[in-house]
């Protein structure tokens, strides 16, 4: 990827993050960081997280301290610059969904087996990420309540 993807790539992902940042409620936390790595290597370096075969070549990855309500969201550019801004949209509201609920992961200390507790976070993640999509088009199509 060239300097001018990167940077292209970049604006045209911040365009989509900010449609985000409000509605999701980001502007009450702490700090919310994104950070944009121009492929996985990188990626993994800079979020310091050891990843698992399954892990490898994501899109995004969200490092949250949900108890001070900080996090990263760590973007891996060679991904996204081969993704529609559709798809862009998605992950952008997934890895958002993930700081919403990662509380809940204290729950996986009860439980011997961590990464089954992951695939339900991804799994209510998933659908919690097509929602926010779902309210969208539908505040889109009727934008004001019909007065009675
Ligand atoms: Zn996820």
């Amino acid at each position: 990827m060239t300097d001018k993807e990167f940077d292209s790539t970049i604006s045209r992902v911040r365009k989509i993050i900010n449609r985000w940042i409000t509605p999701c409620g980001l502007r009450t936390w702490q700090n919310v960081d994104f950070q944009y790595h121009r492929n996985m290597a990188e990626m993994a370096d800079s979020s310091n997280q050891m990843l698992s075969e399954k892990e490898r070549n994501v899109a995004g990855r969200a490092v949250v301290d949900w108890d001070y309500r900080r996090a990263t969201i760590h973007l891996n550019m060679d991904i996204l610059s081969r993704s529609t801004d559709e798809d862009v949209d998605y992950i952008i509201r997934h890895e958002i969904c993930h700081l919403l609920v990662n509380e809940m992961r204290e729950w996986s200390m009860y439980e011997k087996d961590v990464t089954s507790c992951i695939q339900h976070e991804e799994r209510v993640v998933t659908d919690l990420a097509m929602v926010l999509g779902w309210v969208r088009m539908a505040g889109r199509r009727d934008p004001r309540p019909k007065k009675k």
